[in-house]
């Protein structure tokens, strides 16, 4: 079965359906996602909508619990803070409470799905070797899918601790059987921050213990004008083009 995992679509419906339309080629019978639904994009609500009809199964990121009023904004950098009360503010209540009903982790089959890491669903960052080390210890099944970083990649546990990082560039497909554990991170869709401005997305072979990372591109100039005629901060629609 092969499963296609998103990540951090932060109300880029532009991007969304570009991913959609490409995955539709590639045999995916299921969608996956790692939170960060919401914040900083223009479309909260008609990505949720999007994301209920495939239907897509998923858990809460930092982003989406602010914006339902869960966690306090104080944490947040200014601009993201700006970008979530926005979007608190236009989310309708079906958005709401799509988003108030993500679970923090959520496993299916050999997957532990979260945002952040196990010790920290909502707000660490998986980039360091002892959050690696941490989130590892807590791991319960053979593979976990991350996000909240934007970054694409596939890190491996031995049975001996050590780590094997592969950054997930377009089209690699990597294996990981035979390694302990594994944990992938699918890649900013909505917000890329590798330098690559495409929309990022990653896609598991259940069955061949494969996952396959994909970038495309999408129409980033409409998503930009729809964030200036909302009022989003610019700084955040021209990081859209630079990929950061
Ligand atoms: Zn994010």
């Amino acid at each position: 079965m092969r499963i296609a995992l998103l990540s951090d679509i932060h109300s880029n419906l532009t991007a969304l359906d570009a991913v959609l339309k490409d995955a539709a080629g590639r045999d995916v019978a299921a969608f996956w996602h790692t939170g960060d639904v919401v914040g900083y994009g223009p479309d909260p609500d008609a990505v949720i909508a999007r994301l209920r009809e495939l239907p897509a199964s998923g858990v809460m990121g930092n982003h989406d619990a602010a914006a339902v009023g869960l966690i306090s904004i104080e944490e947040f950098n200014p601009l993201a803070a700006i970008a979530n009360e926005w979007t608190a503010r236009v989310l309708a209540a079906p958005g709401r409470d799509y988003l108030l009903a993500l679970p923090r982790t959520r496993q299916d089959g050999v997957f532990t799905l979260l945002h952040g890491s196990l010790r920290d669903p909502l707000w660490e960052y998986l980039s360091t070797r002892e959050a690696f080390d941490a989130h590892f210890a807590l791991q319960k099944t053979p593979v976990s899918v991350c996000g909240h970083t934007h970054i694409p990649m596939l890190v491996q546990r031995e049975d001996d601790a050590r780590l094997h990082v592969t950054i997930g560039e377009d089209a690699l497909v990597v294996s990981f059987a035979g390694r302990a554990l594994a944990c992938i991170n699918p890649g900013g869709l909505g917000q890329p921050r590798d330098g690559d401005p495409r929309a990022s997305y990653a896609i598991v072979d259940t069955g061949a213990s494969t996952v396959a990372f994909h970038r495309v591109a999408y129409d980033i100039a409409a998503v930009q004008a729809r964030m200036r005629a909302g009022g989003l901060p610019e700084p955040l629609a021209a990081r859209l083009a630079a990929g950061r």
